[in-house]
């Protein structure tokens, strides 16, 4: 059998749409489709305002300018994510401030934080691993109490919810991604989600390259000019287009998904109880969006072996994020809060598995006994 690790799963309308967006005249960004995505965001999220974004990236960024920090100011954020939840905040010369994670959920250990807040501090990054929320209840509170800004890295979290509400809805900022390895994609793709009523304007602004062209649009002033910094953060009509199919049918999907994901989750459980392997662990109240299925071995070189057997055989199984920490750039421009030893440990067992809409009916079964042989 082969398996890729990844395949992309299209919903057959993204072309339609596309079609219609050409004969709509509007290619560039924030075009019908773009704010039909954008209110489509909205609406789930129920965030004040979502803006489209070429890349979950670009998303981190802006919710970087509009938290305002600046050089020395520090953000703390997991060691143990995407090279993009630190370098946002590098980029506006600030320092990542790398705290320690959950053992059970692999997220940004709450109980933590509040050593690593000095009087630089400015905001705190949860990232929602896999799509299993943070506990942001606490992390929230503790945001309250320090006047910090809370943005989440929502990358993986699209459709997944923490007591209740959608990831995303929560921080002041948020940032999905809609790259093509997440759940719901356009290629390339993400959002800015703007909680918080202060930063929905100066957010446009920012989007729109530092002018002040939606209100201009919107009548509100009578000249567009320049009026802040900004970047060209929008995508095009066309990326828009396709990811509007993609959200419509966001929640069958996302149902897909979960089917794969619960039948590894019965297949392991047996190794579980043997003590072979850990699978991942759900809080009661979190709902995830089966983002990712993942592994963890007894040992690293254990990891390393069932990687090398799976991958022998046809399956693309890998591994996950090298600490931020402990990277060449980490070193240079972050502090690591403690020693980090969970997010050493843990990302030294862990492996993730296939897992994709239409994944074969007999993979589960196959891959289980790979692994129940390794
Ligand atoms: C995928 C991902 C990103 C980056 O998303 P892009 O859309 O590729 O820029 C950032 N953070 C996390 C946690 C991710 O998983």
């Amino acid at each position: 059998m082969t398996l890729r690790f990844n395949q992309p799963f299209l919903t057959g309308r993204e072309l339609g749409y596309i079609q219609d967006a050409l004969h709509n005249g509007v290619l560039a960004g924030d075009g019908p489709y773009t704010k039909r995505c954008g209110r489509w965001l909205e609406e789930y999220v129920g965030c004040r305002k979502a803006l489209l974004t070429h890349s979950c990236t670009a998303a981190l960024e802006m919710a970087a300018i509009l938290s305002g920090v600046g050089p020395g100011d520090e953000v703390i954020m997991p060691s143990y994510t995407f090279v993009s939840t630190a370098n946002a905040f590098v980029l506006r010369g600030a320092v990542p401030v790398f705290v320690d994670i959950r053992p059970d959920t692999l997220n940004l250990d709450e109980t933590l934080i509040e050593a690593a807040i000095t009087p630089r501090t400015k905001a705190i990054v949860p990232v929602h691993y896999a799509g299993v929320g943070c506990e942001m209840d606490a992390i929230m509170d503790i945001a309250r109490r320090h006047d910090l800004i809370v943005i989440e890295d929502a990358a993986q979290g699209v459709l997944a919810e923490y007591r209740g509400r959608p990831l995303g809805g929560i921080g002041h900022l948020a940032a999905f991604s809609f790259h093509e390895t997440k759940n719901l994609m356009s290629g390339e793709g993400g959002a800015l989600l703007v909680n918080d009523d202060r930063f929905v304007d100066r957010a446009e602004i920012i989007w729109e390259k530092g002018t002040n062209r939606r209100q201009f649009f919107r009548g509100q002033v009578d000249k567009y000019t320049w009026v802040d910094v900004g970047s060209s953060f929008l995508p095009s009509e066309l990326v828009a287009a396709f990811l509007l199919a993609q959200l419509e049918d966001g929640r069958a999907i996302t149902d897909r998904r979960l089917a794969a994901w619960n039948a590894y989750h019965a297949a392991f459980e047996g190794m579980e109880r043997a003590g072979d392997l850990r699978r991942p662990i759900i809080p009661g109240h979190c709902v995830h969006n089966a983002h990712m299925y993942y592994l963890l071995l007894p040992t690293m070189a254990r990891r390393d072996l069932l990687l090398k057997t799976l991958n022998d055989q046809g399956i693309k199984a890998v591994f996950h994020y090298v600490p931020l920490h402990d990277a060449p750039a980490g070193r240079r421009h972050g502090r690591p809060h403690g020693d980090l030893a969970r997010t050493v440990d843990l990302s030294g067992r862990l492996l993730r598995l296939p897992l994709w809409v239409g994944l074969p009916d007999d993979a589960v079964a196959t891959i289980r006994r790979i692994v129940a042989e390794a």
